[in-house]
């Protein structure tokens, strides 16, 4: 190709690619009341309830302005910048901005490139299951390790954008399981603010404790479980010009959001169907249900895929609410679980997460420590590199196959929540038979052996003799 040609081609994908869509258009979006009250707030004010009932805020957007362009706009505009590299589009968070947070200006976007997180096509695990098309969203393949850093991005975007403003906020906090920890503080740190993050003593991994440390973030260890953490930063965070990062903050629901979008645009705009994610606040499987009903309603799909929300069995509650149809919900303490960033009993989003559950023909599963071991276990050997929280997703999947609600042919998507990596304690405990109540069907031990040629050959050869058999 000349040189003139290729100028002339990134020139043409810019101009389909960008500012002109948005600059045409006057999108828009605010907090409002949840349960409906009256009243729209700013998004850079800093507020995290309604005033009047005292419930959860979301973000609304003018959908009457994005409906001005048809489905098919909107497609390829995202396609159009989908993981290239003209900033802040290149993230696949920021490249859905009018659908996500379009209040914030580019300069004071703090990014890492979120989002464009491969989608596996588990063929393996699902012959072995059963399932003719297993797929899992690999959404621990980020900065941090984890999808938190798909609602992080947007947050600590806002609060420069405050500052940018004038606002005084010194700091941004978080209570934590321990990923959001790690991505606030890793965002706070490409942006240049102080993070500061409230963590259950001795519940979170070595790696999870590690990133804020290394990120300079001011660390709380507190005696406590994270439902104790999260009632002492929300303390924290009313009085004092300390900004609340936790998911109670629904600007992270708009980043988060976008992996169900996402997904969508990797199967080039079809809806799979069924989606398994593992739930502990429950603010993430509300965003991903909004993902998909905003595609909805601006007819870029005409159906919606069936929603499973996997919970630990030690931290169920919201599996405890299913059982009785929803009619009831009861917080609980939740019981130490190797799946230690949903181990919460008291969650936050419930409400969200139980409308969103109703409106896409929702199911909640719970796994035991010996099921979300055996099965993260199971898909490591297919090549996967499960975190623990995966592996209750996995569970809920062996089982909603073994009792047929999910059915052979039908196209299913595991959320993938974070990198197996950052729970190397969890593998090794695995393989060295040391987790209780886990029988560690797949055990894989180091064979110790002096540097001597015939040693080694002779359990070489066992291990081939082995495989012929
Ligand atoms: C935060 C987190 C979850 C749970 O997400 P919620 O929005 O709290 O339900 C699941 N897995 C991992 C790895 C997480 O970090
Ligand atoms: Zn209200």
């Amino acid at each position: 190709m000349s040189a003139n040609n290729h100028q002339h081609l990134t020139e043409k994908r810019a101009e389909k690619g960008n500012a002109r869509a948005q600059d045409a258009l006057p999108v828009r979006a605010w907090f409002r009341c949840y349960n409906g009250c009256p009243g729209e707030y700013r998004l850079q004010e800093v507020i995290y309830r309604c005033p009047t009932c005292n419930g959860l805020l979301e973000v609304a957007h003018d959908l009457e302005v994005l409906k001005r362009r048809p489905p098919e706009y909107w497609k390829t505009l995202f396609d159009n910048r989908y993981m290239r590299t003209e900033w802040p589009y290149g993230s696949s968070v920021w490249g859905k901005k009018e659908f996500v947070c379009p209040t914030v200006e580019n300069r004071n976007i703090v990014s890492t490139y979120e989002g464009g997180t491969n989608l596996f096509w588990a063929e393996r695990l699902g012959a072995q299951i059963g399932i003719e098309a297993l797929w899992v969203k690999q959404c621990g393949n980020s900065h941090t390790g984890s999808f938190k850093d798909l609602g992080m991005t947007v947050l600590v975007s806002m609060v420069k954008q405050m500052q940018a403003e004038g606002s005084d906020i010194q700091a941004v906090a978080c209570a934590s399981t321990g990923d959001t920890s790690a991505s606030l503080a890793a965002y706070c740190a490409v942006g240049g603010m102080q993070a500061i993050v409230f963590l259950p003593r001795n519940k979170v991994s070595v790696a999870q404790l590690i990133q804020p440390l290394a990120h300079g973030a001011l660390t709380l260890s507190l005696d406590t479980d994270f439902d104790g953490c999260m009632k002492l930063v929300q303390e924290v965070c009313r009085k004092n010009d300390v900004y609340l990062a936790n998911s109670m903050n629904s600007l992270r629901i708009e980043g988060q959001k976008t992996v169900g979008i996402e997904i969508t645009q990797q199967f080039d705009w079809q809806v799979p169907d069924v989606i398994i994610i593992p739930g502990g606040n429950l603010g993430n499987v509300s965003a991903l249900g909004n993902g998909f009903l905003m595609m909805r309603e601006l007819g870029m799909i005409d159906r919606l895929p069936r929603l499973v929300c996997a919970q630990a069995e030690h931290a169920n509650p919201l599996y405890q609410s299913y059982q009785v149809g929803f009619r009831e919900f009861h917080p609980i303490q939740a019981r130490k679980t190797l799946a230690n960033a949903i181990q919460i009993g008291d969650p936050v989003s419930v409400q969200k997460a139980i409308d969103i559950l109703r409106r896409f023909d929702g199911i909640v599963e719970q796994a035991s420590e010996e099921e979300l071991a055996e099965a993260a276990a199971l898909g490591n050997r297919t090549g996967l590199f499960n975190c623990p929280h995966t592996g209750v997703a996995l569970a809920a999947l062996f089982k909603l196959v073994q009792r047929g609600e999910i059915r052979r042919d039908q196209q299913v998507v595991i959320i993938s929540t974070a990198n197996g990596l950052k729970f190397t304690d969890f593998h090794l405990g695995y393989h060295e038979r040391r987790l209780e109540g886990v029988s560690s069907r797949y055990a894989n031990l180091p064979v110790e052996l002096p540097a001597d040629y015939e040693k080694v050959r002779e359990v070489v050869l066992r291990q081939c003799e082995r495989l012929r058999r």
